[in-house]
Order: C-alpha cells, then sequence, then structure tokens
C-alpha cells in the first residue's frame, strides 16, 4: 500500500472506507497515480493530501416552525473545500439522505469540476437533512430562512457563493437569497441560480442539461459521429433531465426514457420537444409528474419499471448519484450502449466506476460533463458584480465554447483504455494540474 492509499484509509474511516467520500478519494488517487509517478513536485508537496482534506467545514443547526406550530429542527453544512483558485463554489441539497460524508465527497468532485470549466471558482458543498416532500409553501420559506440564518456570516461573493443542487431549485434559491439580503443589507451576488428577475443569469436553469450535451456533440464530433439518428436513456426528470432531453431531441436524437424515483417514462418513438416542454412547464405542478404525462399523451408510465433496460446507443444519468450500479452497466453494454455521460453527480457506484475501465465504452464524468451549470452561475456573478447583464444568446455561446473546451482537456490529458481516451482519468489529470499548480505557487 503506497502512502496516498495510507492516508485515504486513515482519513476515512480506517478498516472500513467504504464510503462516498473513501470510494471518491480511491477513484481519484487511482486516476491520478501514474501522472503523480511523473511528478515529483506534486508528490513532495503532498499536493492530493491536502487536496484531499476540505479548507473548512461548517455545521450547524436549523430549528424552524412546521404548519402546526411544531418545532423542526434539522442539521445543515457547508464544505468549503478549497479556494486554490476562487471563492468557495457549489450548490445546496436539502435530502433526507444529505450526510457530512456524501457532502465531502460532492465538496471534492465540485472543486476539480470548477477547475475544468477555466474560471476562478474554488469548490464548496452543502444543504441539510431535510425532506421537502410534502412540505408547504410556508414551511419551505421558514426552513430556508432558518438555514440562511446560519450560513450567510460564512457565505458572500468573494468568499463563498452557493447556488441549487437536487431539491434546492428557483424558489428556494429565492427564499435563501432573500433573507441573505435581508440580514447583511446588501444587494450583492453571494447566492446564484437566481431568478431573472433580481439578478439570475439567462440559459442558467437550462445550463446543466444543455451543457452534458454540448460536451457530448464533442465527444460524438470527434469520432465523425453526430446525435441524429441515435438512441438516448435519460434518467430523471427534473432541470438536468429535461433540459438535456430537449437538447438532445433538438441535435435529431431519438430520446426513449425520463424517470423518477417512483417509475420511467418510456416513448419508443421518441419524446417530441412539445412533450418535454410540457414536463417543463408542470415541473412543479403534479403529484407524480411523470403519470400525469401518461394521461396527456401517448407515453408510457409504469411505476415498477426498472431502470436502464432498454437498449440505447447513449445513456444520459441525471438522477442523483449512486444511481447507475454494475448490474446496469453490464446491461447497457450488452444491449450496445456506446457512450455514458453523467448528467448527475457520481452517478456511478463505485463498482460501476472500477468495471467500465474494462469495458468497450465511452465515459464521460459528471465533474466535467456537468460543469455547465456551475460555468454559468460564474457568468451570473460577473453579470452582477458588473451591472450587466448579458442576452441569451450570448451566453449560450459561452457555454458552447466552455463545454468545448472541458471537453478538449479531458481527451488531451486522458490515459488511453481499450483504444479509447478514458475521460475519467483525462478530467481528474487535468483539473488536478490547475489545483496543484496554485497550491504549489501559494506555499504551504
Ligand atoms: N449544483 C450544481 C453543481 O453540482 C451547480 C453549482 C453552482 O452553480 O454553484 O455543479
Amino acid at each position: 500500500m503506497n502512502s496516498i492509499d495510507t492516508f485515504i484509509e486513515q482519513r476515512t474511516g480506517g478498516s472500513n472506507p467504504q464510503t462516498s467520500y473513501g470510494a471518491v478519494l480511491k477513484q481519484e488517487a487511482s486516476a491520478l497515480r501514474g501522472f503523480l509517478g511523473q511528478n515529483d513536485s506534486f508528490t513532495r508537496h503532498k499536493v492530493f493530501e491536502r487536496l484531499a482534506l476540505p479548507e473548512r467545514i461548517i455545521e450547524f443547526n436549523v430549528s424552524w416552525l412546521d404548519d402546526q406550530d411544531v418545532v423542526q429542527i434539522n442539521t445543515g453544512w457547508r464544505v468549503q473545500h478549497s479556494s486554490l483558485i476562487g471563492p468557495y463554489k457549489g450548490g445546496l441539497r436539502f435530502h433526507p439522505d444529505v450526510n457530512l460524508d456524501t457532502l465531502k465527497a460532492l465538496a471534492f468532485e465540485q472543486s476539480f469540476k470548477n477547475a475544468l470549466t477555466g474560471l476562478p471558482i474554488g469548490g464548496a458543498k452543502g444543504g441539510a437533512d431535510f425532506s421537502p416532500k410534502g412540505k408547504s409553501d410556508t414551511e419551505i420559506l421558514r426552513f430556508c430562512q432558518a438555514f440562511m440564518t446560519e450560513l450567510y456570516r460564512h457565505i458572500g461573493p468573494a468568499r463563498d457563493i452557493p447556488a441549487g443542487d437536487i431539491n434546492v431549485g428557483l424558489r428556494e434559491i429565492g427564499y435563501l437569497f432573500g433573507q441573505y439580503k435581508r440580514i447583511v443589507n446588501q444587494f450583492e451576488g453571494a447566492v446564484t441560480g437566481k431568478s431573472r428577475h433580481f439578478g439570475g443569469s439567462h440559459v442558467r436553469t437550462e445550463a446543466t442539461g444543455f451543457g452534458v450535451v454540448y460536451f457530448l456533440q464533442s465527444l460524438l464530433k470527434e469520432q465523425e459521429q453526430t446525435l441524429e439518428g441515435k438512441t438516448v436513456c435519460i434518467s430523471g426528470a427534473g432541470n438536468v433531465a429535461l433540459h438535456a432531453a430537449l437538447k438532445a431531441i433538438q441535435a435529431q436524437a431519438k430520446v426513449i426514457t425520463l424517470s423518477n424515483s417512483r417509475g420511467l417514462l418510456t416513448n419508443e418513438s421518441g419524446f417530441t420537444e412539445e412533450q418535454i416542454n410540457w414536463l417543463l412547464e408542470n415541473q412543479y405542478k403534479h403529484d407524480n409528474l411523470l403519470e400525469s404525462a401518461e394521461q396527456e399523451f401517448d407515453v408510457n408510465y409504469r411505476s415498477d419499471s426498472p431502470a436502464w433496460q432498454m437498449a440505447c446507443d447513449i445513456a444520459i444519468p441525471c438522477a442523483t448519484q449512486n444511481e447507475l450500479t454494475l448490474e446496469h452497466l453490464e446491461k447497457l453494454v450488452e444491449s450496445g450502449c456506446q457512450v455514458i455521460v453523467e448528467g448527475s453527480n457520481m452517478a456511478l457506484t463505485d463498482e460501476a466506476l472500477q468495471a467500465i475501465k474494462d469495458k468497450d465504452i465511452y465515459f464521460a464524468p459528471g465533474k466535467a460533463a456537468n460543469a455547465g451549470g456551475v460555468a454559468i452561475s460564474t457568468l451570473e456573478m460577473s453579470q452582477n458584480a458588473t451591472f450587466s447583464p448579458l442576452d441569451y444568446d450570448a451566453i449560450d455561446e459561452q457555454l458552447q465554447d466552455i463545454m468545448q473546451n472541458i471537453y478538449r482537456q479531458c481527451a488531451d490529458n486522458a490515459i488511453e483504455r481499450n483504444g479509447k481516451p478514458d475521460l475519467h482519468s483525462g478530467a481528474s489529470i487535468a483539473a488536478f494540474k490547475i489545483l496543484g499548480e496554485a497550491m504549489i505557487a501559494q506555499g504551504v
């Protein structure tokens, strides 16, 4: 066992490092092994070990009153992972499964992702073990206000700029920003993903999903292929999934699945733009959006249907972490899938990620492919700071350039495997170089 492996064992739970955080560190260490072997100065400066530990972790109590006037208590966190190349930046996630271990893993990945964008942003992640399911609008408001009443002192436009993530969308960002502004008495871009009525950017809502497809198009272009006529399976039915579907359909792909935690929506002849636009417009209006879509259109919803069983050329997981298992991977490869692009962060389980190295398939990790969201968040910050909003087309063009550039960095730094560039190693090496050089230059 080398010194990095020993370090990971010690810092992630001794003999049982099978946590998300432990698994992510191991994956990165393995992707970076060859690079570290040839870069003595990175090893001497302990770049990996120093990056493996977040700069700061903030944990706080979020107490709030529910609609029955009963006090509810949740835990909130902000993991400020790295400020090497810019202020901390990353989303907030509200979900009962949120815990510190997962947030540490996501914050670590966020620093790598943000470095790949080429923009001056550090990495962070945060959230709470709060379940928004079944909560009234007023309860969401009270929770967001209580959360921000604790968090505000740790953030700011030059310090840490949170944004949305799972279950934190336009409504929650509005409540969080409102509370921040009320407390600090300043209108400043300390939160991104805001409504365009008060400092939000064009394309921010679409950016992650569109960016995934722009990345995919760069990958296909290198193989002298396009999306035209390709069959695509997408999981999830939130912003990322629906905007990825829309962009893929506009590029003449046939998108045949979407999903939520309760079931699978299929359209074997391919969803139409009209159907995706209906889902986007009705996103928050139905108890089970996908089931309601079945009543509206000629599509099929099955609550017992397992994911990733349909044959496709391209799979785009856009739901949550660890959603694509080894079993799913085997099934996809068997059915002829040639490309998997992560729209969600850490979509593949650790086992699937290990196994994919030996498969004849392209794999694009989330930290590269889904960086479009945070990239446009950064353009939102710069529009806020300069009081100069940009128009839709200008931002969409920048998004395309950023995603092409991320693909280029991944491909240029990738190790070859099975005659294909291993884009996972490429993304890790490209980001690690940027962060490591900044770390060495800034001294211990
Ligand atoms: N939550 C998104 C991500 O995982 C966006 C973060 C941001 O805009 O700061 O990258």
